[in-house]
């Protein structure tokens, strides 16, 4: 065969996704990808089923159908506290996922250095190389997950594009406070910069924490890129819909990058999700108890196993330390990978190895979710106790 691309060779598929096929091969509880195992609510696949019949079933207007547009501005605009305007401040994309890759490829230029916190969502590693862009790390620190700012402004001093803000952060669960924000914000303009946010886990902010969008922080508005998705809030992480807000100018040529990308989102489900958009503030308190509650349940089964783990400010993860089982001498010298791969074979719960979201060498910990019905985060902490009992 022909050769392929350079840039193909240096990257590997997804591993949590990869984790995702490894799971259903072994029959394992899957709580490596995120995604929830009930249904969206069912307003939703109701308006679906009307849909599925009545339509529309052809293309939307590549950038966002005019209704689901208008929806997602007046959401976020309420949110950040701005009018948005749907013509021109928004893209409908597929999911979270192609925003993201539309915003890197909209901003950088083969070569642009872009900063990334680390540990970080594994799509962003590709979505560098995909978009010819250059990484530089900047730690967070477990257990707290600090960062240190003068990182950030050197980074930027050095001729950052962007950075990259993951704010509720996968996979460590950390929620980044308004002076953070306001930190980076402010070096961003200073430096004539931009700062993508990935802001999928908006509504998953455990309190005491509070969720800030860094675009309606003062002053911040045109440096800022807004990247999220509807797959969490709504658990329908399979529509693939999501979006980008921004001011015009980036937003003109992004639509132009996402149309030859993707064409758009699915329509029907475009149409669909307008009723979604428009529910009442008590779904959202009502998800986050939700997740509130499978999260306080989870650790305190974590606790009585006796497994360490971070406690997540936000997100359906969490981060479990496995070193104690890595010293024990039949796992000695195995990576993370390994025992993962292990954990879902022989104990029957299916992990993601903390390795694929660090830069630095981090081999001893593995991340957990909890988007799963009450009977399955037991039993799958039935399996985990196995787990302790070989120390
Ligand atoms: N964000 C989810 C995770 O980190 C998965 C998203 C995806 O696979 N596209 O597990």
């Amino acid at each position: 065969m022909p050769k392929l691309s350079d840039r193909v060779g240096t990257f590997t598929d997804s591993v949590i996704r990869r984790m995702t096929r490894i799971s259903n091969k072994y029959g394992a509880i899957n709580l490596s990808q995120g995604y929830p195992d009930f249904d969206p609510p069912a307003e939703l696949t109701e308006e679906l089923a009307r849909i599925a019949k009545e339509g529309p079933h052809q293309y939307s207007i590549t950038y966002g159908a005019e209704n689901f547009r208008a929806a997602l501005a007046e959401k976020h605009g309420r949110t950040i506290g701005r009018y948005i305007d749907p013509e021109t401040e928004v893209v409908a994309t597929c999911g979270g996922t192609e925003a993201m890759m539309c915003a890197m490829m909209t901003v950088c230029n083969p070569g642009d250095k872009v900063m990334i916190f680390s540990p970080f969502y594994e799509n962003y590693g590709a979505d560098t190389i995909l978009s010819g862009a250059q990484p530089i790390y900047i730690p967070l620190v477990p257990p707290s997950y600090d960062f240190d700012i003068s990182l950030v402004e050197a980074g930027f001093a050095e001729g950052a594009k962007a950075i990259i803000v993951c704010n509720p952060s996968n996979p460590c669960g950390k929620v980044f406070t308004r002076e953070e924000l306001t930190a980076i914000g402010e070096l961003a303009v200073k430096y004539d910069a931009f700062v993508i946010t990935d802001e999928v886990y908006q509504h998953m902010v455990y309190e005491p924490y509070e969720h800030v969008c860094m675009a309606g922080l003062p002053g911040l508005y045109d440096n800022v890129i807004t990247c999220s998705s509807l797959s969490k809030t709504y658990s329908i992480t399979g529509w693939r819909l999501g979006y980008l807000i921004g001011p015009e100018e980036f937003i003109e040529a992004a639509k132009k990058v996402h149309d030859f990308l993707t064409v758009g989102a699915p329509s029907p489900f475009q149409e669909a999700m307008v009723k979604g958009l428009h529910f009442p503030q008590s779904y959202y308190d009502e998800l986050l108890a939700t997740y509130t509650e499978k999260r306080d349940y989870f650790l305190s089964g974590l606790d009585r196993i006796g497994l360490k783990h971070n406690v997540p400010q936000g997100t359906y993860f969490v981060m479990v330390d496995i070193q104690d089982f890595l010293d024990l001498p039949q796992f000695k010298g195995w990576t993370d990978l390994e025992f993962c791969e292990w954990m879902t074979e022989h104990i029957g719960v299916a992990p993601v190895p903390g390795s694929s979201f660090f830069h630095e060498e981090v081999n001893n910990l593995i991340r957990l979710h909890f988007a799963r019905s009450r009977d399955i985060l037991d039993e799958a902490l039935e399996r985990l106790a196995k787990l302790k009992e070989l120390l």
